[in-house]
């Protein structure tokens, strides 16, 4: 969306204000032993009791056989996206992407982080790493005067050299009035090319990155999709609004 009141401006900015406080208390609640459906009891817990919804509860992408059935949507190790909580036991070493999505007055935001369990390996956390700069990267190039094309190419170049692979057929979105608006935002692209970023625009950027080849496929619940080589993957994701002059990032987690 592209936000044309103060008030939209307001609720948007609240509604990423409690999002960072909750993801960065899950992410704390991530150790050896937990379920990845108790961390979203957890999610939903922590979102209705600030009075707003978990918006992936219950949401239908387009093609999907029934709806996401959590708030959470959390990803282990090869698993890339869109995992659904289960009672799968999280183990030392494990990595897990958390992506949640919540509804403030209206006004949605979206953001992931991936973390390790307890301690992991060196390849782990360079993946994770490469990642999070890959979000950091993308955010930077997200300015008016740029084109979306622009962010996909600073997310592309990102992973240039590192040996990780970003996969290239999931990517970031508009956001606010719908959990998935126009435009798509590839991590791979062109410098120049695309629609104009423009003042208000609300964006969700999210690279998403393997260690080893880009190939991913859709397990048989429908949703997860997961490394077809079974090499770990990592996911970042925040939710930003482009102003005149400067990008806020929505949904900074108070650690950050
Ligand atoms: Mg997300
Ligand atoms: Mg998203």
């Amino acid at each position: 969306m592209v936000i044309r009141t103060p008030e939209q401006r307001e609720d948007l900015l609240e509604a990423g204000r409690r999002f960072g406080i909750i993801l960065e208390t899950l992410a704390g609640e991530v150790r050896p032993g937990v379920t990845t459906k108790q961390l979203d009891i957890r999610a939903e817990e922590l979102i209705r009791a600030g009075g707003d919804e978990p918006i992936f509860k219950g949401y239908q992408p387009e093609g999907a056989r029934y709806p996401f059935p959590a708030a959470l949507c959390i990803s282990v190790n090869d698993e890339v996206v869109h995992g659904i909580p289960s009672d799968r036991v999280l183990k030392e070493g494990d990595i897990v992407s958390l992506d949640l999505g919540l509804s403030h007055n209206g006004m949605i935001v979206d953001s992931a982080v991936t973390v390790p369990v307890g301690k992991t390996d060196t390849k782990s956390y360079a993946l994770m790493d490469t990642t999070r700069l890959a979000l950091d990267a993308a955010i930077a190039a997200s300015r008016v005067g740029n084109r979306i094309g622009d962010i996909s190419h600073a997310t592309e170049e990102a992973f240039k050299g590192t040996g990780f692979s970003v996969v290239k057929i999931l990517g970031g979105h508009g956001v606010g009035e719908e959990v998935h608006e126009e435009p798509f935002v590839g991590n791979v692209g062109h410098p120049g090319t695309g629609p104009e970023i423009v003042p208000g625009m609300v964006l969700a950027l999210e690279p998403i990155a393997n260690i080893g080849r880009a190939g991913v496929h859709i397990l048989r619940d429908g949703y997860t999709f997961a490394t077809k080589d079974g090499s770990r993957s990592a996911h970042f994701e925040h939710t930003i609004l482009i102003e005149e002059n400067n990008t806020i990032v929505v949904t900074k987690r108070p650690s950050e």
